[in-house]
């Protein structure tokens, strides 16, 4: 096909907002067009020449393009500049500037195999003097080009394509060129991409063996799985009246979603919400999950969340932020900020698809494939009926780190559905989140034994709050972020002479300590929010029965309070009006943003 049939197409395109219409002009443009010729056509349509997850790129940066127009059209580059400044747009820019040329493009007509291998070879132009190999390639492209094939392999090259097709217009067309436009046809053919991530491997499938050859396309080890999504209810009620009075109940780990590509042999590679490939930021990732999970090829799902290594408590997601972009110290914060994969799905199990498979079958395939160990390890779940339970669990996940909580269907047909947003599975957050602003005097009331570089000596403590009226030591956290060594090291000398080998009288807590400590250190501890607790025992039953409030994400501030006896401590009365004020300034949660 010629190069300029599919930019007269882009032209129309660009002329509609209508998806209808769009629909149509994409469906005359694919029709005739034999496979290999349609998957070209497809990505770069889309303004790529790979499926999106593949990640390659052209790498041309504007001023490189802008050099290539000028050596196309004998224009200064300052005028190439200047003009395409004040156009914003240097397609445009580039299409005026060949038009005023009067000039006959030189060569024969640009063919669209053509465009795309000389793209082809700019993409794969690396290292010294590939700069000059770009523009060279640009520019000897547009010395062929009319006027407006210019505007559009300009536009391709600086990666704003904008004829505004969306892949969903792209599936449409498709349907309405290869299929009998019907819904069930239609939906055949979103379910290949939604499985394969790969637009142009769907099209030439389908101009090659029609509808009934998507059955072929299957899970494939390296190549993402659009991911399923979750919708909302309002209420723990709504939520299990939806999934039919029973679900799977489970921690809503707030963290990164990771696609764990799992082969028989080689390397794993690990894809995001997005389908971008992000294995190399997490190489404990890479490093745990060939032993964990048994038997490849596979591919699971799950939660990537930061892991203290010495308290082994989840941390705020932020502290994942701070690994970003960080290729040269990545050994130093992979040491000090780890983190765990909580798995809650799995799609091909050694080889097996099993994406079809009810959820319950699927998760006890989960549970057969992965052997969980500190990086890997297997998302908190639990079977409730009524919403009681449901709102127990919710607040064990609130108090292990989770932003809330998703629920599951278990009903048959709960098999995996790639790319759709459904009532398959429901998200629910608390409807509150507001930052803590005062800190906490804690007074110590446990120990915890150390992990990792903390074996040895105590890498956490239990803190509680006094309640004067009661005469109590109430249990409100377990913080082991914070302490520094020395301050780790100090702890024991400062708690000499407070051990204890049973539970000290007047202390109460849900939490049993690896050893108990009798009210006499206090520390000044902030955290994120307070939250109510089923472990936690401080202001018991004043905000729900049989629940105590607790500091979620504890931090020492690195102050003792050698100023403070244990009864001056804050009060369980002081923590519960600070927990009454995040709620009311409450607002709802960010959680309805779009989309991305
Ligand atoms: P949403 O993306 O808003 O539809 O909500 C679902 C997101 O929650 C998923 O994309 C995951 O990243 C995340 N998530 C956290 N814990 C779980 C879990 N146990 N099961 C499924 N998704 C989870």
């Amino acid at each position: 096909m010629r190069f300029a049939e599919l930019a007269a197409a882009y032209e129309r395109l660009e002329a509609t907002t209508k998806r209808l219409e769009m629909r149509g002009i994409l469906a005359e443009l694919f029709r005739p067009l034999p496979a290999p010729e349609l998957g070209r056509v497809l990505y770069l349509s889309q303004g790529l020449l790979r499926p999106e997850y593949e990640g390659v790129e052209l790498g041309v940066a504007d001023s490189l393009a802008r050099r290539a127009v000028a050596i196309a059209s004998g224009a200064e580059e300052s005028a190439v500049a200047t003009r395409a400044k004040a156009v914003g747009d240097l397609g445009t820019t580039a299409q005026e500037l060949l038009a005023s040329q009067s000039r006959l493009p030189g060569g024969s007509p640009l063919e669209v195999a053509e465009v795309y291998a000389g793209f082809e070879s700019i993409a794969r132009a690396k290292g010294e003097g590939s700069q000059e190999v770009k523009v060279r390639t640009v520019a000897e492209l547009l010395a062929r080009a009319t006027p407006l094939e210019a505007k559009y392999l300009t536009r391709f090259v600086v990666g704003t394509l904008r004829v505004g097709v969306r892949e969903m217009t792209i599936l449409d067309a498709l349907a309405t060129a290869f299929a009998d436009g019907s819904k069930e046809e239609r939906g055949k053919i979103e379910a290949a991409f939604n499985l394969s991530s790969d637009l142009g491997l769907v099209a030439t499938t389908l101009a090659e063996r029609g509808t009934a050859g998507l059955a072929g396309i299957e899970l494939e080890v390296g190549r993402p799985v659009r991911p399923m999504l979750a919708e909302r209810e309002p209420t723990l009620e709504k939520l299990l009246e939806r999934l039919g009075g029973r679900a799977a109940v489970e921690i809503k780990y707030d963290g990164l979603r990771v696609q764990a590509h799992i082969p028989r042999r080689g390397p794993v590679r690990l894809f995001s919400r997005r389908l971008e490939e992000i294995g190399a930021q997490f190489p404990e990732l890479l490093d745990a999950l060939p032993a964990a999970v048994r038997e490849g090829p596979s591919i699971v799902e799950g939660e990537c969340v930061p892991i203290d290594p010495d308290t082994d408590e989840i941390q705020p997601f932020q502290e994942v932020s701070r690994r970003r972009g960080r290729k040269y110290d990545l050994d130093r914060i992979q040491r000090e900020i780890p983190v765990c994969l909580f798995l809650f799905d799995v799609l091909l199990a050694g080889g097996t698809p099993v994406y079809g498979l009810d959820f319950p079958e699927r998760r006890s395939r989960l549970e057969g494939l992965v052997a969980p160990g500190d990086r890997i390890r297997l998302a908190t779940q639990r079977v409730v009926t009524t919403p009681e339970e449901a709102g127990r669990f919710l607040d064990e996940s609130i108090a292990a780190g989770g932003e809330g909580l998703m629920a599951k269907s278990m009903k048959p047909g709960s098999g995996y559905r790639a790319g759709a947003r459904g009532f398959w599975w429901i998200k629910y957050k608390r409807d509150y989140t507001v930052g803590l602003v005062d800190s906490i005097d804690g007074v110590v009331i446990g120990g915890f034994h150390g992990r990792g570089r903390r074996a040895g000596r105590f890498g956490a403590y239990l803190l509680a709050v006094y309640d004067p009226t009661r005469d109590r030591f109430e249990s409100f956290s377990k913080v082991g972020s914070g302490f520094d060594d020395a301050a780790l090291a100090a702890m024991p000398d400062r708690l000499k002479g407070f051990e204890s080998d049973e539970k000290p009288p007047r202390v109460d807590s849900g939490i049993e300590p690896d050893r108990w400590f009798r009210p006499g250190v206090v520390l000044e501890v902030r955290g994120a929010e307070l939250t109510i607790s089923p472990v936690h025992r401080a202001a018991e039953g004043t905000v729900r029965p049989g629940t105590g409030l607790a500091l979620r994400f504890p931090r020492f501030t690195g102050r003792i309070r050698d100023d403070k006896g244990p009864t001056e401590a804050t009060t369980s009365a002081e923590l519960l009006r600070m927990y009454r004020m995040q709620v009311r300034q409450a607002a709802p949660t960010s959680d309805d943003a779009p989309e991305p």
